[in-house]
């Protein structure tokens, strides 16, 4: 989750070095002038930045419950772990009744 967003962002920035100065990559370990296709290859990095930023920010969303991030949640029927953000309203495709938090379980 975290990762998608410093993706993300590195992405755009990537995509914005890249248009100023054609170069991909850092000096550091070697970089690729390629000039003639900055424009293209800076607005697919672009795209693909917005697209994996949009993606953390959707899942982001849908775990977030009441104000709290919930990551796992337990079905109390079943008893079935689940990743929250591969839920549907966080329901359990089992049991049909919705899942609480595994903290919430536990307590
Ligand atoms: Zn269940």
């Amino acid at each position: 989750m975290y990762f998608n967003i410093l993706f993300s962002i590195f992405m755009i920035v990537e995509s914005i070095v890249l248009l100023k100065t054609g170069r991909l990559g850092y000096e550091l370990y070697g970089s690729f002038y390629i000039a003639d296709y900055k424009y293209i290859i800076s607005l697919l990095f672009f795209l693909f930045g917005i697209y994996s930023g949009y993606q953390a920010y959707k899942s982001y969303k849908k775990q977030k419950i009441n104000g709290k991030y919930i990551n796992y949640s337990k079905c109390p029927n079943c008893e079935e772990t689940y990743n929250y953000v591969d839920l549907n309203n966080g329901i359990c495709p089992k049991c049909n009744i919705k899942t609480v938090d595994i903290d919430e379980f536990y307590k």
